[in-house]
C-alpha cells in the first residue's frame, strides 16, 4: 500500500486502530477452546448467530425476521454484498448506484455482467432523486444504497429515504441496502433500515457489518437479511463462493449482537469525538468541509486550498505532509462528479489524527 511504502499516515484505509471489545476477543478465544467453529460451521451461519442478527433487527428496526430463512451469515459485508448482487442481477440488467461509491458495488455488478448506472448526488453530496428518476428504464433492477455513507459520512433523513421507497415501488425495483455502518451515526442524525418502511420489507436485502459495528475489520463477519425469496438466492451464490464463513469468531459476534445499547453509545460517542478532532483541525487549515453524520469518513472540498482536484491534492499531502487520504475521483463512475472531495478516514488514535493535522499545515491558507 501506498501509505506503507512511503511511510506516511493512512488515513486512506478504513480500519480501526485499536481492537473492538475485549470480551469478544475472549469469546472467540472461549469458542476456539472449546472446538466450537473449528470444524466447517452451518452453511448459513450458525444459529446462535442468525438468532442474534433477527433479534438486532427487531430490537433497532423493529423489523420482523425468521432466523431460520430469513437471514445469511457471510464473509464480511463485502460477500453479502457480492453474493447479492451475482443472485440478483442478470445479464444487462441496470442496477443504479449513487456516486461517490464504494468501490466494490461497480465491480459486483460488472461480474454478474449487469451495468452500472451511476447516479450524481447533489452538490452537498446528498442523494439527487431527479438524477435517479431521470436514469430508470425498463431494464432498471436493482438500486443500490448505502447509509450512513461511505465515502461521503451523510447519514439519509427519513425524508430522503421514503423518496427512495416511492420510487422503488412505483418502478418494481429491488433495493440493496449496505447498512455497514448502521451504529455510527451521530446526534440527531439517526440511522433507520430502509426495510423498515411500508412496502420496502419484501423487496430489500439489507446488509451488515461486524467488522464496522464492532472494530474487528480482520474477522470478516457480515450478513444479510431480508424476505426468504431473496435471501434463498443470495445464500445460494454465497454457498459457492466460500461455502461456510468463519466459525469462532461467529460465535463471538452471536454475543456482541446482545450488548447492551452502552456499548454501541460510548463506542460512537468515541468515533464522535476524534471526528470533531479531526473536522475542527481541517476547518481551521481551510477546507471546505462537508459535516460527517455518520461512519468515520470526513469528505472535504480542497478547492480552498488552491487545489483543482482531490487527486491533485492527495499527492501533494503525501509527499509533503506524509499523510494519505482518498480522492473521491476514484469512487466514481464520471471522476467529474468527485473531483474537488477527499476523502479521511478518522477512525485513528487522536495523537495520530493531531499529528496528521500538524503535517498538514503545510497547505494551510
Ligand atoms: N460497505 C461499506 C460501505 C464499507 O465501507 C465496507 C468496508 N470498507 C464494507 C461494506 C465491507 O465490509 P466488510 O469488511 O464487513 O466486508
Amino acid at each position: 500500500m501506498r501509505a506503507r511504502a512511503v511511510g506516511a499516515i493512512n488515513l486512506g484505509q478504513g480500519f480501526p486502530d485499536v481492537d473492538g471489545p475485549d470480551a469478544l476477543k475472549e469469546a472467540a478465544v472461549r469458542a476456539i477452546e472449546e472446538g466450537r467453529g473449528n470444524q466447517y460451521p452451518a452453511p448459513h451461519g450458525i444459529p446462535e448467530l442468525r438468532q442474534a442478527i433477527a433479534a438486532h433487527q427487531k430490537r433497532y428496526y423493529g423489523i420482523d425476521l425468521d432466523w431460520e430463512t430469513e437471514v445469511v451469515v457471510t464473509t464480511g459485508a463485502s460477500e453479502a454484498l457480492q453474493s447479492a448482487l451475482l443472485a440478483l442481477v442478470d445479464v444487462d440488467d441496470e442496477v443504479l448506484i449513487f456516486e461517490p461509491w464504494f468501490d466494490i458495488y461497480e465491480v459486483g455488478v460488472e461480474m454478474a455482467r449487469g451495468r452500472v448506472v451511476g447516479v450524481p448526488s447533489t452538490q452537498s453530496l446528498r442523494p439527487d432523486f431527479e438524477a435517479l428518476r431521470s436514469r430508470i428504464t425498463s431494464k432498471s433492477k436493482v438500486i443500490v444504497i448505502n447509509t450512513p455513507h461511505n465515502p461521503t459520512g451523510i447519514v439519509w433523513s427519513l425524508d430522503e429515504l421514503q423518496e427512495l421507497a416511492t420510487i422503488a415501488i412505483e418502478n418494481n425495483l429491488i433495493v440493496i441496502s449496505d447498512e455497514a455502518y448502521e451504529h455510527l451515526w451521530f446526534e440527531e442524525y439517526r440511522h433507520r433500515a430502509i426495510a423498515s418502511l411500508p412496502g420496502m420489507f419484501e423487496r430489500t436485502v439489507t446488509v451488515g457489518s461486524a467488522g464496522k459495528s464492532f472494530s474487528f475489520t480482520g474477522w470478516k463477519v457480515g450478513w444479510a437479511s431480508g424476505p426468504r425469496n431473496l435471501i434463498a438466492a443470495v445464500r445460494v451464490v454465497r454457498q459457492h463462493l466460500s461455502y461456510v464463513s468463519s466459525g469462532p469468531f461467529q460465535y463471538a459476534i452471536a454475543e456482541g449482537l446482545h450488548f447492551p445499547d452502552q456499548y454501541w453509545n460510548e463506542f460512537k460517542n468515541s468515533m464522535q469525538n476524534k471526528r470533531d478532532l479531526f473536522t475542527l483541525g481541517l476547518t481551521e487549515l481551510g477546507f471546505g468541509i462537508i459535516p460527517s453524520q455518520g461512519t468515520y469518513f470526513l469528505t472535504t472540498d480542497v478547492r480552498p486550498l488552491g487545489f483543482k482536484s482531490g487527486a491533485e491534492f492527495v499527492e501533494a499531502s503525501i509527499t509533503k505532509a506524509g499523510v494519505v487520504a482518498i480522492p473521491h475521483s476514484r469512487l466514481c463512475q464520471d471522476p467529474e462528479v468527485g473531483e474537488p472531495f477527499v476523502r479521511w478516514a478518522y477512525c485513528k488514535q487522536d495523537e495520530i489524527l493531531q499529528q496528521a493535522i500538524k503535517n498538514l499545515q503545510v497547505f494551510a491558507r
